[in-house]
């Protein structure tokens, strides 16, 4: 049969295309080597499914995509060994079909400078090849017995093409790439390497990419040591079984770990894992991974990958996964996620709802299969875990539904709790007479141990909430719980912090509480500082200083973010409350004293030292209680 040439005109609305799709997608070219590897590999497993359902019953040979380059005469080419096109089906495909979203596409993100990612999902993921190419070939030979006659189709970027035939070895088809003068970068080995491993480390199908030398042994030498030689292998880029595509019940938790560090090479293991796999109502499947957070400065968002059907697609899961689920690492493969549409319109996808909240109730559902597998490995991996359970407490109602069967909390002896055996456990002793149960809470072990002995000295419990989201998880229990409140230890006197119905007479009368007040405000002389002259017992502190719970919580909610009153919160003075023990006896002492001086040195002397244990005395302040010490020892 003679050589039949075809010329026409690729039919599209616009006038040509090529300029449009070259600005749009200016920042990611490289993204042409993803669809076309995409193609092929689409190509190869169409091939592999007829083979299966006994349509193609021919030799299937070794199944592979090649990329290669060759620098000299400037091409990239992409081949396979699927199913190969006919030239009519080129005609079909390529000419029309490709543009039949064309015009779709530019009314929809002629404004949008974030294409990248959609141009394959318009049916255009070929023609990202002019991106980078002055003209493409294509030279596909059908695996259609009787209509395997090669076909070759070139364009140069214009809406024109042309169709012959040529000559193909075997069925399937390359496509070959005349690199522009901008695009030389690409022809080069690492470059294209890099481009491979970022968007195809995971496709289905072998990609072979140059050659590697590896070291092999080769029998031992005359002094009976092991002998090397290189031998030069075929660089096979991906995996093309990757975990997540396989069913959890082949899988041990060998495989897992060694997927997490194939993934992230420098870290630690992670704790534990979720392995999804969802058909219906949509399709999902990936691992996530709890990784180990060792300090809160390492908690690293964007670790998650988004694939469709194994090819990448992009890190930013920012609308797919829950916010709080955002600390996870690990894959997430949907084709289900369309991302073909602008951020706003991903929010409100139902498929995205749905996802999202799937993912949440699996990691909820796996949370509550650990704590009642083993609760003391639960415990000991709470440390670990407990900001990603908190931050979906706070976050997500019906997370914190799932949640508050198995979330803990952990007290200064570091025994851990449930919230239901917590309130059992404090509810008899830390009832307050408004029928309040109150938790008493230590930001900090070290700075507050005095407090917390004044409290377990009432027998009171304190636990032990440090950690960065712990301001915003105290609001949520009290929110959520009944007639609870979380006070930390040390933000008033105790018998304050918990009202009971006694109360302890003052023994000084009322002249000499006026009196004591105003020495100490005198000595003190700070508009921050309110003094107040109370009756506790003998043996508490003469002198405590606090910052009331409410004014402290909001200070800190303002420094872990919090916008609006939080913010004007935190550029408000400190202001703080000094509570004067008028039954201990240093205040008699004070009252006896021979001098307003001397009254004075002793009320600031009670003063700094209450500073002292807030760790609140520092500079001056600090030198000048040194020197009065020493005097007052001497
Ligand atoms: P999409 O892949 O999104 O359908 P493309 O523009 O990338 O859009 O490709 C258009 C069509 O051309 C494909 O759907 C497929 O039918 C055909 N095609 C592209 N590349 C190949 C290939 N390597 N082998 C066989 N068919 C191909």
């Amino acid at each position: 049969m003679a050589e039949v040439a075809e010329k026409g005109s690729i039919s599209i609305h616009t006038e040509n295309i090529f300029p449009i799709i070259k600005k749009f997608l200016y920042s990611d070219h490289e993204i042409f080597l993803r669809e076309l590897v995409s193609n092929a590999v689409d190509a190869t497993q169409k091939l592999k499914k007829l083979a299966s359902l006994g349509e193609f019953t021919g030799e299937l040979g070794e199944l592979r995509v090649e990329v290669s380059f060759d620098k000299k005469k400037k091409t990239i080419t992409v081949s396979d060994r699927g199913i190969g096109m006919t030239g009519d089906e080129i005609k079909k495909y390529i000419n029309q079909i490709a543009f039949s979203g064309a015009s779709e596409f530019l009314e929809k993100f002629k404004d949008k400078a974030d294409a990248k990612d959609i141009i394959g999902k318009f049916g255009l993921g070929f023609y990202s090849a002019f991106m980078v190419a002055d003209e493409v070939e294509l030279i596909s030979r059908s695996y259609k017995a009787g209509e395997d006659e090669t076909a070759r189709w070139t364009c140069d970027g214009s809406t024109e093409f042309e169709l012959t035939t040529a000559k193909r070895e075997h069925r399937g088809t390359d496509v070959i790439l005349h690199i522009n003068k901008d695009s030389e970068e690409f022809l080069d080995e690492w470059r294209i390497k890099g481009i491979l491993e970022k968007y195809c480390k995971f496709l289905p199908v072998e990609i072979k990419f140059g050659t590697k030398d590896e070291s092999e042994e080769d029998g031992v030498d005359a002094e009976g040591k092991t002998k090397y030689k290189t031998v030069t292998k075929d660089r096979i880029i991906n995996n093309p079984n990757p975990i997540w595509s396989k069913s959890p019940g082949e899988l041990k938790d060998e495989d897992y770990l060694k997927f997490y560090k194939e993934l992230y090479p420098f870290s630690e293991d992670p704790l534990f894992w979720i392995h999804l796999n969802v058909d219906y109502p949509f399709n999902l499947t990936g691992v996530l991974y709890f990784p180990k957070v060792k300090n809160d400065f390492e908690l690293n968002k964007n670790k998650i990958q988004l694939y469709s059907r194994q090819v990448f697609i992009t890190d930013e899961v920012k609308d797919v996964v829950p916010d709080f689920l955002m600390l996870l690492h690990g894959i997430l493969d949907s084709p289900d996620i369309p991302l073909n549409v602008s951020r706003s319109y991903l929010q409100s996808d139902a498929n995205v709802k749905k996802i999202s909240q799937h993912i949440s109730k699996k990691v909820a559902d796996k949370l509550q299969e650990l704590y009642k597998k083993d609760r003391a490995d639960f415990e000991k991996k709470w440390d670990d875990i407990n900001i990603f359970v908190k931050y979906g407490m706070i976050a997500d109602e019906k997370f914190y539904d799932r949640a508050k069967e198995f979330a803990l909390l952990k007290n200064t002896l570091g025994k851990y709790y449930t919230l239901d055996e917590y309130r059992e456990y404090v509810k008899d002793l830390q009832t307050d007479k408004d029928k309040n149960t109150v938790y008493l809470y230590t930001s900090d072990t070290g700075k507050q141990h005095t407090y917390i002995e004044r409290a377990n000295r009432k027998a009171y419990d304190v636990l032990v909430l440090d950690g960065v989201l712990d301001s915003h998880f105290i609001n949520t229990l009290e929110q959520k719980l009944d007639k609870t409140q979380l006070k930390r230890v040390d933000s008033d006197t105790i018998d304050k912090l918990i009202v009971k119905e006694e109360k302890l007479e003052s023994v000084l009368t009322q002249a000499e509480q006026e009196q004591v007040k105003s020495v100490f405000e005198k000595a003190i002389n700070n508009q921050n500082m309110t003094v107040a002259v109370d009756a506790l017992s003998a043996d508490d502190m003469p002198v405590l200083v606090t910052m009331s719970e409410w004014m402290r919580r909001m200070k800190d909610m303002a420094k872990t973010g919090g916008g609006g009153m939080y913010g004007m919160m935190g550029n408000m003075p400190d202001s703080y409350s000094v509570s004067v023990n008028g039954n201990h006896r240093i205040i008699q002492k004070i009252l006896k004293a021979e001098s307003d001086e001397q009254r004075e040195k002793l009320a600031k002397q009670a003063y700094d030292l209450a500073l002292l244990s807030q760790g609140m005395l520092s500079g001056a302040d600090l030198t000048n209680f040194v020197k009065r010490s020493v005097e007052l020892v001497g």
